[in-house]
């Protein structure tokens, strides 16, 4: 039975001036890493299908099944505060969109799939070590319950990438809700196209928020679901690391795995990226980047908000100034329910701050430290138990007031992961593809799926770093 999909490919219906018609430029000898069966499944594909040479030709961007439309996206940015009016896709293509089983449009877009008229200076390529990471940290946080790209497959190119060495390449199947970022709409404000804006707005509402009424109504929309987005990440101790305007999801999807990583121990100011040399997306920093990329795209539609431009600008500020209210709201949903609070008190901030500054006074593992709430080991995570101690008493009676630790307890485990992707694990599992063994991978992804789930055969996933096995810094790694 020969790979038949039933694409729908809405964004290739819209001006030329979006994207650049182009296939993807095949590679030597593509092979399989890992297939995502359920996410295969949950798309109307036959994963059976999928695995076999034409599957792997369309993963690869070796061959173009009939009906795929592929294209890379223009797109601008703010690229840690500075605008680059021409961005686009460099390195990736659209090659169609499918509705899936539960009736989502969703966008299967290849990435490593060559060179596109985007790419500037780059070779349009990825080596395995990024491809597997966005693999995993990207199934990781969908597995707890983040909204997120996802991975549909990892395939190897049998080519070899040029970075600081030679590194095997791969290509990236990604799934997503869509690809509209705050800096496709930068792409057409910048350039006066007032007609581009409108067509990706109409486009934008269509797609992600139907029940919305005009240009005002959307940027309230999207901050809204930015400001849910960002505190999930807090809760998690997850740190974007490049929160560019063109990484911005209009629909509030996580997108762009690229230096991104989770806190082992906790600090406010903790930043892994190598490029981000002033902390400007630090850990604490992430809602007010937040704030500050929405204000960009309330800026791409203020001629279409009112005519009256102070009108405009009056209304637009207002609306992204309702992020701290949506973000607090969240923020605060979000730790009430790590610490097992089922009702709300207003002491609850003042609760959650302490033992978030005690965390953070003794460098304490972030999930290790709530994990342990859900069985009595939180203390452990504590060089100097006493300070938790302390808190934990007051943490005890404002439980007591609503049925007490122990029935709180099985809550706090169904909020709180055992597992995360800890970046000395990430780490070790690419060290191991690049020489040819992938268990370390799969064993991850396998793990990481169920991350709430007790997993003792696979307890060392879930422990913090060791002495010396601690990651401080990650790349961009294009
Ligand atoms: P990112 O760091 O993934 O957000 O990418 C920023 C921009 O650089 C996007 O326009 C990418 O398409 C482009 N880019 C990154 N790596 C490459 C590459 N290897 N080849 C071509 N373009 C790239
Ligand atoms: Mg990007």
């Amino acid at each position: 039975m020969p790979l038949q999909i039933a694409f729908d490919n809405s964004y290739a219906r819209l001006p030329d001036r979006f994207f650049a018609r182009l296939a993807p430029e095949p590679v030597a000898a593509p092979s399989l890493i890992r297939l995502n069966d359920a996410l295969a499944e949950q798309l109307g594909f036959d994963p059976g299908l999928l695995r076999g040479a034409e599957g792997v030709a369309m993963l690869s961007g070796n061959r173009m099944p009939s009906g795929a439309e592929p294209l890379a996206q223009a797109y601008a940015g703010h690229q840690f505060g500075g605008f680059v009016p021409q961005l686009g896709d460099g390195r990736a293509h659209l090659i169609g969109e499918v509705i899936d089983r539960q009736g989502r449009r969703r966008d299967i877009q290849l990435k490593g799939s060559g060179r596109t008229p985007f790419s500037r200076m780059g070779d349009g390529r990825a080596w395995v070590g990024p491809v597997l990471r966005e693999y995993l940290v990207s199934e990781a946080m969908h597995a707890l319950g983040v909204p997120t790209t996802r991975a549909l497959a990892a395939v190897s190119t049998g080519e070899w990438v040029m970075r600081e060495g030679r590194m095997p390449g791969a290509v990236l199947a990604r799934v997503a809700s869509s690809h509209i970022r705050v800096g496709t709409f930068q792409f057409f404000a910048v350039r006066q196209d007032i007609e581009g804006v409108r067509a990706l707005m109409a486009h934008t509402i269509a797609r992600h928020y139907p029940e919305v009424d005009g240009a005002l109504a959307l940027v309230r929309a999207v901050v809204a679901v930015q400001a849910r987005l960002v505190a999930r990440w807090m809760g998690l101790g997850f740190i974007h690391g490049v929160m560019n305007t063109d990484n911005t999801h209009i629909g509030g999807e996580t997108i762009d795995y690229g230096p991104c990583a989770f806190m082992d121990a906790y600090h406010p100011e903790t930043v892994f990226s190598s490029i981000d040399q002033f902390g400007r997306y630090a850990y604490a920093n992430q809602p007010q980047i937040a704030v500050w990329n929405l204000a960009q795209f309330a800026t791409c539609l203020l001629p279409l908000i009112d005519d009256d431009q102070d009108a405009a600008v009056e209304a637009a500020t207002a609306a992204v100034h309702d992020f701290a209210d949506h973000y607090q709201a969240a923020w605060l949903h979000e730790f009430r329910a790590k610490l097992g609070l089922a009702t709300a008190e207003d002491g609850d901030r003042a609760l959650i701050e302490g033992l978030l500054a005690r965390m953070a006074e003794q460098g304490a593992d972030f999930t290790r430290t709530f994990r342990g709430l859900a069985d009595g080991t939180a203390r452990d995570a504590f060089a100097a138990p006493e300070a938790f101690d302390a808190w934990a008493r007051d943490w005890t009676a404002r439980l007591d007031r609503e049925g007490g630790v122990a029935a709180a307890q099985a809550r706090i485990a169904q909020v709180n992961p055992a597992f995360i992707p800890r970046n000395h694990q990430l780490e070790a599992a690419i060290g191991a593809a690049v020489s040819g063994d992938f268990a370390p991978f799969h064993r991850l992804c396998d793990v990481l799926a169920r991350p709430f789930e007790d997993q003792p055969r696979h307890a060392d996933l879930g422990a913090p770093p060791g002495p010396g096995e601690a990651v401080r810094q990650t790349f961009c790694g294009t």
